[in-house]
């Protein structure tokens, strides 16, 4: 029974999860598999190669239009840890993590993960890493929130997922006994870039809300090598801003 509910879990959970046991052998960060072949290895990846509003992008902050943006509304509650190693990175699911509310629209929590470097660079420079928090509304549109991290003082939400992070590729593990409070991992500043992309992985699909929060947070050097030992690079190559507008906070 318990492991009919993990599988259920893992396989309902947005792209990452269900890619586990699905395709995880199919796309790669490098190699015969990796990003400049995504588009060919199925005809469900083609939007990777074709695609005109691809994700991750490098953000030329003069370039960003200021605008008085709306403010990021954080729901996020925290929740009983699951985590998984799932081949391309290490995946927390949040789904009872709460809301966002932006511009009257709410987005609920799917899932958060990591990429070291940062995929999005911002004049030209990558973070240490980013975390990517995957939302949903109601009609189905995704929204997904960056979160820079750099290396300084250690990040004690992080560790608390860092304390049991899965060395092998497997299933979703469940600990109860671990609460992260997602809302503690956020910088005080919520000032942001916005603009439309796609999810960064195959099928690279587009229609994807950007909100990258321009506050970083930090990680320890330890807990950044810790990452990298598993994940040295899962970051896909950066993309053509071609016509999007890039809006940021005044
Ligand atoms: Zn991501």
């Amino acid at each position: 029974m318990r492991h009919r509910k993990l599988l259920l879990v893992s396989t309902f959970i947005l792209f990452t999860s269900s890619s586990y046991a699905k395709d995880h052998a199919h796309w790669a960060y490098e190699g015969s598999m990796g990003p400049e072949k995504w588009g060919k290895l199925s005809e469900e990846f083609a939007t990777c190669a074709i695609g005109k509003q691809q994700s991750p992008i490098d953000i030329p902050s003069d370039k960003a239009v200021q605008k008085d943006l709306p403010p990021l509304q954080f729901g996020y509650q925290p929740i009983p840890l699951g985590v998984q190693n799932n081949g391309h990175t290490i995946y927390v699911a949040a789904d009872k993590g709460g809301k966002l509310t932006l511009d009257q629209q709410s987005y609920s929590l799917a899932q958060f993960h990591f990429h070291a470097p940062s995929e999005e660079a911002v004049d030209g420079k990558r973070a240490d890493m980013v975390a990517h928090f995957v939302h949903k509304n109601d009609k189905g549109e995704l929204l997904v929130v960056a979160l820079f991290l750099n290396q300084g003082a250690a990040n004690g939400e992080l560790d608390k997922i860092w304390q049991v992070l899965p060395k092998q590729e497997g299933e979703l593990q469940q600990h109860a006994e671990i609460s992260v409070d997602i809302a503690k991992l956020l910088p005080e500043s919520k000032q942001y870039y916005s603009f439309m992309g796609s999810l960064t992985t195959p099928p690279c699909t587009e229609s994807v809300k950007w909100v990258v929060l321009k506050s970083p947070v930090t990680l320890s050097a330890e807990q950044l090598k810790t990452f990298q030992t598993l994940y040295p690079h899962n970051a896909r190559p950066l993309q053509p801003v071609g016509e999007r507008e890039i809006a940021v906070s005044k």
